[in-house]
C-alpha cells in the first residue's frame, strides 16, 4: 500500500515538473528593457561581415545573433545605428539594451558593463599596400598607422606606438581610403572587416603576422543582470543547436576563414 502511494505521489511530481516546463518553455523569459516589447541593440553598421547598412536596413553576423536573441525573448529587434566609441556609454545608461558590434570583451570595459560570453574569437590585423616594406608587427615602429576610433586596434597601438604615429578614423573604411591615399602606412583592424576591405580594394594585402588575438561578446548594462542571464542562455543554445555556425557560415566561408 504504502509503495502505490508512494509511486502516485513520484507520478503525480513528475506530471506537474513537465507541465511547468512547458509553461515555462512556451513563456519568453520575463526580462526588462528599454522599451517595452523591444530589444534595443546599439551597432555601429560600418563593420563587414559583423554589421552592415543593406537597402533600407542591416544585415551581419550580430544582426542574425541580436535577432535570435530577440526572437527567443519574445522581443521585436530594434537596431541602433551609432559611432562604435558611443556604445558602452550607451548602455551603461539605459539608452540601449545591449551592444553587439563585433566588441572586445575586455578588462577596461568590464568596469563599465558586463560581458556576455564570447561568441567568436578575432585578431587584429595589419593591412598595407602590396609593395610596403612592413611586413611583421615588429616593422610598425616608426611608420604611420591608421585605426578605427575608440576600438581596441586603436588602443593597443597608442600604447606601443605613441598617439603621434596613430590616425584615428571614424570608420574602418575611412582608414583603408586613407592608406591608399598614402596618408598612413598601414590599418590596423579586426581580421573579418580587414578581408572585406581589402577584397573590395586593389593594391592591398594583410599581413600573415597576428597582433592580438581577441573575443567578441554582447555588452550589458551592469544592473540588468536577468538580461546577461538570458542572452547567456540563448547563446549556449545557439551554439549547441549548430545555429551560430550557420549563421556564421552564412557571411564567412571557410576558405575564407583560413
Ligand atoms: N573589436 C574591436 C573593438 O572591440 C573593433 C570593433 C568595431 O570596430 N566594431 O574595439
Amino acid at each position: 500500500m504504502k509503495k502505490v502511494s508512494l509511486s502516485i505521489v513520484a507520478a503525480l511530481l513528475a506530471a506537474v515538473m513537465t507541465l511547468s516546463m512547458t509553461v515555462f518553455a512556451a513563456e519568453p523569459a520575463a526580462v526588462k528593457t528599454v522599451q517595452e516589447g523591444s530589444l534595443n541593440i546599439a551597432t555601429n553598421a560600418e563593420f563587414p561581415p559583423y554589421e552592415y547598412k543593406e537597402g533600407d536596413g542591416f544585415a551581419g553576423i550580430d544582426i542574425e545573433i541580436a535577432g535570435a536573441i530577440a526572437e527567443q525573448l519574445g522581443l521585436e529587434l530594434v537596431v541602433n545605428d551609432v559611432e562604435f566609441g558611443s556604445i558602452i556609454g550607451g548602455v551603461q545608461s539605459g539608452k540601449y539594451d545591449i551592444g553587439i558590434a563585433g566588441m572586445t570583451k575586455t578588462e577596461e570595459r568590464l568596469q563599465s558593463v558586463n560581458f556576455s560570453e564570447t561568441y567568436a574569437t578575432a585578431v587584429q590585423v595589419i593591412i598595407v599596400k602590396e609593395d610596403s616594406e612592413i611586413q611583421s608587427v615588429d616593422d610598425l615602429e616608426g611608420h604611420k598607422i591608421g585605426v578605427q576610433q575608440d576600438t581596441t586596434g586603436d588602443i593597443y597601438c597608442c600604447d606601443d606606438f605613441g598617439d603621434d604615429m596613430v590616425t584615428e578614423y571614424r570608420n574602418g573604411a575611412e582608414a583603408v581610403q586613407a592608406l591608399i591615399a598614402g596618408k598612413v602606412d598601414c590599418v590596423v583592424i579586426d581580421n573579418e572587416p580587414a578581408k572585406s576591405y581589402v577584397a573590395a580594394a586593389q593594391g592591398l594585402k594583410i599581413l600573415d603576422t597576428e597582433y592580438v588575438t581577441e573575443e567578441y561578446a554582447i555588452c550589458i548594462a551592469k544592473e540588468n543582470e536577468d538580461l546577461l542571464a538570458a542572452i547567456n542562455g540563448v547563446i549556449a543554445q545557439l551554439q549547441e543547436s549548430g545555429a551560430l555556425q550557420e549563421i556564421v557560415d552564412k557571411y564567412i566561408t571557410a576558405e575564407e576563414a583560413e
